[in-house]
C-alpha cells in the first residue's frame, strides 16, 4: 500500500513510498482511508518535530471505512464509515475521566504522537473510532475531527449563548468555516471576518473584511463582540481585544502568525475580559458533532491524490485557497 513518509523534517523531504499493510491487533480496525485533510499541525509535524531520523506518516484527520477487525473488537465490523478522534489517549488519567481525553496526561495528538492517516490503509485501536452515518460525505466527515471539533469545543470553551455575537477571525479558514456554522445554529449572531462573501451561505450573519470592519468600528451603533474566536496568533491580538465587548471572550485555539503578545492588564481587568485557550475537543464532543452534521457543510478548494501530497501541502499555503484542501483516495 501507499503511505505518505518522511525522515528527515521539510514538506520536500515527504515521499510517497510502498509499505507493507498494518495488520489489525488485537482491540484495532484496519480502516480503508476515503478522504484525508490538510491541516497546520500537520505542517508542525513534517517541517518542526524531530522524530530522530526514523521515518514517520503524518496525518491528523482522516475517515474511512472499516476492511477489517482484530480479535475483541466489538462495536465495529466490515463496511462501517468511521473518522479517527485525532488523540491518542489512555481512558485511566483524571483527564480522561472528567471527559477530556485531549488533556491526557499520557496521550498525543493523533499523527503526532503516532503514525498519522496519510496512506491507504490505516490499524485504529477501537476506543478512537467513531461511526458515522453511510450517506454522509466523506469529505465532510474527514473535516470533523480536527477543523470542526476545534471549532465546536472553543465554542463551547466560550460558553457562547443564543443571541450574543460573535466573531469569527479567518472565517474561510478549515476551523473557522465550522465555527461560523456552529455559532449560527447555536443561535449567535455570527459576524465573519474574512473577505470571501460565500461564508453568508455558512450561516455568516455579516461578512466584513479587514478594511470594511475598520470603518464599522468607528461608528457610534457598532455592535462590540461577546466572544471573538481564532487561531491566527500575535497578527490578531490587537484587533480581537479591541472588539470585545464588556465581560467578552477571547478563544484562542493557534497561533499561526507568533505567540507572543503584549497583554494591558488593567484592559483585562476593567473590562472583564476572558481569555480562554481551546485544544481539539473530547470525544464527546466528536460524537455530538456526528449527530448535527446533517447539518454541516465543508468548502473544498482543491482535491489531489496521495501521490500529489506535495502538491497538496503546495495549495494549503496558496495565497489563493477558498476552502480545504483534501487528499481523496
Ligand atoms: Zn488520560
Amino acid at each position: 500500500m501507499k503511505a505518505a513518509v518522511f525522515d528527515k523534517n521539510g514538506i520536500e523531504n515527504l515521499k510517497v513510498l510502498d509499505i507493507e499493510k498494518p495488520v489489525p491487533a488485537s482491540g484495532e480496525a484496519l480502516v480503508k482511508v476515503a478522504s484525508a485533510a490538510i491541516n497546520p499541525i500537520d505542517d508542525r509535524v513534517i517541517n518542526k518535530v524531530d522524530f530522530g531520523g526514523k521515518p514517520h506518516i503524518p496525518g491528523a484527520e482522516v475517515a474511512g471505512v472499516v476492511e477489517e477487525v482484530g480479535d475483541s473488537v466489538k462495536g465495529f465490523s466490515k463496511g462501517d464509515h468511521v473518522i479517527v478522534y485525532p488523540r491518542k489517549f489512555d481512558g485511566t488519567c483524571d483527564m480522561c475521566l472528567a471527559g477530556n481525553e485531549m488533556l491526557c496526561r499520557n496521550g498525543g495528538i493523533f499523527g503526532l504522537a503516532t503514525d498519522g492517516g496519510f496512506r491507504e490503509y490505516i490499524a485504529v485501536p477501537e476506543a478512537n473510532l467513531i461511526k458515522v452515518p453511510e450517506d454522509m460525505n466523506m469529505e465532510l466527515a474527514a473535516s470533523i475531527p480536527v477543523a470542526a471539533l476545534t471549532a465546536y469545543h472553543a465554542l463551547a470553551m466560550a460558553r457562547l449563548s443564543a443571541g450574543e455575537t460573535l466573531y469569527v477571525v479567518g472565517a474561510s479558514g478549515n476551523t473557522g468555516m465550522f465555527a461560523v456554522q456552529l455559532g449560527k445554529i447555536q443561535g449567535a449572531h455570527v459576524v465573519a471576518i474574512s473577505g470571501k462573501k460565500w461564508l453568508g451561505d455558512f450561516g455568516a450573519d455579516t461578512v466584513v473584511d479587514g478594511e470594511a470592519l475598520k470603518a464599522e468600528t468607528s461608528k457610534p451603533d457598532f455592535k462590540k463582540a461577546n466572544v471573538v474566536v481564532h487561531s491566527i496568533g500575535s497578527k490578531e491580538w490587537d484587533r480581537s481585544m479591541s472588539l470585545l465587548d464588556l465581560n467578552g471572550r477571547l478563544v484562542l485555539f493557534g497561533a499561526l502568525t507568533g505567540q507572543d503578545v503584549a497583554l494591558n492588564v488593567q484592559d483585562l481587568y476593567a473590562r472583564q475580559i476572558s481569555i480562554v485557550g481551546s485544544t481539539g475537543g473530547s470525544k464527546k464532543e466528536i460524537t455530538e458533532l456526528v449527530k448535527m452534521a446533517k447539518n454541516l457543510k465543508v468548502r473544498v478548494w482543491k482535491r489531489f491524490p496521495l501521490e500529489k501530497i506535495v502538491e497538496a501541502f503546495e495549495a494549503e499555503h496558496s495565497e489563493e485557497r477558498d476552502g480545504r484542501v483534501m487528499l481523496t483516495f
